[in-house]
C-alpha cells in the first residue's frame, strides 16, 4: 500500500508521537538521545523523529521510513538507530509503537550481574523472571543488529541493551510510553531496594493477582500530558 507522509488521516498518529517524545523528555527518561517509532497503520512503514532530541520533536521534524530504511517522507535525516524500529515492526505485527531510550535505570541493570525483576505492580506487563538482554555493545545501526535485537526481545514487551539502554514496545503509543516510564521507575526502585539486601521480588503468582487492561492507559497518559503544560 502506498502511503503519504502528508496524508491527513495520519495527523493524529504524528501528533501523538510528538507528544510522546515530549513526555519521555519531560519525565527525564530520554536525554539528548533516544527516539520513539510509530507504525503507519496498514503499511510496512513507520514514523520516527528525525535526527533530533525527543524534547525538541515537532511534526515537521518527523520522518517516514519503510522497514529497509528507505525514506518515504518528512525530514531527510533519520536517527542513527532507525533499525531498532524497522526490525521490531517487521517481526512483531502486534506492535504499534517502539520506544528506545538510554534510560539511566535500564542501562544500570543492563550491566549488573543481577536481573531487573519486579517489586511493584507497575511491572505487571513484564515477566516475573526479569527482562531479556541484547548483549552486543554498540549502537544498532544496521539491519543485522536490528534483527538480533528483535530476536532478543522475542514476543516480550521490553529488552535491555547492554551498556546502552532499552527498547519497549506497545499496542499503542500511549502504552509504550507508559511502559517505558514504569520500567524506569522499577529500575530506580530495585536499585534502592538492593542497597538494603536482596528484595522480596514479586512472584508470577502474585503478579497474577493484579488485574489491569493497559492497552490504552488513558489515566496515565492524561497525567503525563498535564505535566507538560505546567
Ligand atoms: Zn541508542
Amino acid at each position: 500500500m502506498a502511503v503519504s507522509f502528508n496524508d491527513p488521516a495520519l495527523d493524529k498518529v504524528k501528533q501523538t508521537l510528538v507528544t510522546a517524545c515530549r513526555i519521555l523528555d519531560h519525565e527525564g527518561i530520554t536525554d539528548g538521545y533516544g527516539h520513539i517509532g510509530a507504525r503507519v497503520p496498514g503499511a510496512d512503514a513507520f514514523f520516527t523523529i528525525a535526527n533530533v532530541s525527543p524534547g525538541l520533536a515537532t511534526v515537521e521534524r518527523l520522518c517516514m521510513l519503510d522497514f529497509a530504511g528507505n525514506h518515504l517522507g518528512g525530514e531527510k535525516t533519520p536517527p542513527n538507530e532507525w533499525p531498532i524500529h524497522a526490525c521490531i515492526f517487521k517481526t512483531r505485527p502486534d506492535v504499534m509503537s517502539v520506544c528506545h531510550t538510554h534510560s539511566v535505570w535500564s542501562t544500570l541493570f543492563s550491566v549488573l550481574p543481577i536481573k531487573l525483576k519486579l517489586l511493584h505492580h507497575y511491572g505487571k506487563f513484564l515477566s516475573a523472571d526479569g527482562l531479556p538482554l541484547y548483549e552486543a555493545a554498540g549502537l544498532v545501526r544496521t539491519i543485522e543488529r536490528g534483527d538480533a535485537l528483535a530476536k532478543a526481545l522475542g514476543k516480550g514487551p521490553a529488552v535491555l541493551l547492554r551498556a546502552h539502554g532499552d527498547a519497549v514496545v506497545g499496542e499503542t503509543i500511549e502504552q509504550s510510553v507508559q511502559r517505558t516510564i514504569r520500567l524506569a521507575k522499577l529500575g530506580e526502585l530495585a536499585h534502592l531496594a538492593l542497597l538494603h539486601g536482596e528484595p522480596r521480588w514479586l512472584t508470577a503468582e502474585e503478579l497474577e493477582t493484579f488485574s489491569a487492561d493497559e492497552r490504552f492507559p488513558q489515566r496515565g497518559w492524561e497525567y503525563y500530558v498535564s505535566r507538560l503544560k505546567k
